[in-house]
């Protein structure tokens, strides 16, 4: 029995997944500070509405309002022992509305990331992490969620415990991390050690890759070390809809949709399987990326000047991989080309 998920990977060259959860929940009146997952439950409504959204716009996929879902970030908001309602009730929301949209579409169960640190550091244990992320996978796949999706993580730790936990739920899961530090993950972690780290764990994802971080034009650079390591697995580029700017006391993004069509090709052209956005992202921006890659044709492999001439400067000079990365990123980028 396989899922939607792999049945699509198996039968398309590229997947549009969707873009932003928490900028369009605010648009619809979610206040920051108001945990997002309790409105699976008070307004089942606007999350159906949230995930429409994306399949309105062509998505091939989409992540469920989970993505804080977990014990210890409910725990915040005095929900922990909602853990697996609430993440149940995002997937079936998320199956209805993918099952009505009449073609496949694959609910994708959001697991972010607890928020606690590794000891010694922190309190968090592998045990703990595992026994988390396996309370709220397994009310995901009660749900009806096709396969778990591990998002916005920077530690390798947490990276390992959410596959463990995908193991136990005995489903399918994808992994992506947030590079969002001068081109690694805040806990040090590179393209290229993500691309390794994946390969040696016991259950690989379907697909791995980045989201957010911080513009479309770093998350490209991003994914582009992830295709020079020599990876087989499917990428999957998940960019903000530009640098995000404090604007009248709200965060705005400053990427068109225009922009994150060109984005969308450059991921595809790079190698990327499953591209999609994430914070800034919204209804018209997903429609122009499945414009551009529904109508343009696929081009050669971008070079990082393509990328910063068609999205925008790098917010730091390396991605952080190599001891002399000036040089051997210029010889990768002409292997590339
Ligand atoms: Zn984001």
């Amino acid at each position: 029995m396989t899922n939607t998920l792999t049945r699509l990977l198996q039968t398309r060259d590229w997947l549009l997944a969707d873009g932003a959860t928490g900028t369009n929940l605010f648009n619809m009146g979610l206040s920051s500070g108001e945990p997002p997952e309790l409105w699976n439950v008070d307004h089942p409504d606007r999350i159906a509405k949230l995930y429409s959204f994306a399949v309105d716009a062509g998505s091939d996929l989409f992540l469920t309002n989970s993505f804080g879902g977990n014990a210890s970030r409910l725990k915040l908001h005095n929900a922990q022992g909602r853990v697996r309602e609430l993440n149940r009730v995002a997937a079936e929301i998320g199956r209805e509305v993918a099952d009505k949209a009449g073609r496949p579409v694959a609910v994708c169960g959001s697991v972010g990331p607890t928020g606690d640190i590794f000891a010694p550091m922190g309190t968090l244990t592998h045990e703990l992490a595992v026994e988390m992320f396996h309370e709220q996978a397994e009310g995901l796949k009660e749900g009806g969620a096709d396969v778990l999706w591990v998002e916005t993580i920077s530690a390798p730790e947490e990276f390992k415990a959410a596959a463990e936990a995908a193991k136990l739920a005995g489903m399918d899961w994808c992994g992506t991390m947030s590079f969002d530090t001068a081109g690694r993950t805040m806990m040090g972690v590179t393209s290229a050690q993500l691309a390794s780290l994946v390969e040696k764990l016991p259950n690989p994802p379907l697909a791995f890759g980045a989201n957010c971080g911080v513009g479309a034009a770093d998350l490209m650079r991003t994914i582009m070390g992830f295709v020079s390591s020599g990876t087989e697995r499917p990428i999957i580029a998940k960019g903000n809809a530009g640098i995000p700017k404090y604007h009248d006391g709200h965060i705005h993004y400053d990427g068109t949709p225009a922009l994150m069509g060109d984005y969308a090709c450059l991921a595809r052209d790079a190698g990327a399987t499953i591209i999609g956005g994430c914070c800034g992202t919204m209804p018209e921006h997903l429609k122009a990326m499945h414009e551009a890659l529904s109508t343009r044709e696929r081009g050669p492999r971008p070079t990082l000047e393509d990328v910063t001439e068609k999205l925008g400067a790098f917010s730091s000079n390396t991605d952080g991989t190599g001891d002399d990365p000036g040089p051997s990123r210029e010889r990768r980028g002409r292997r590339r080309g």
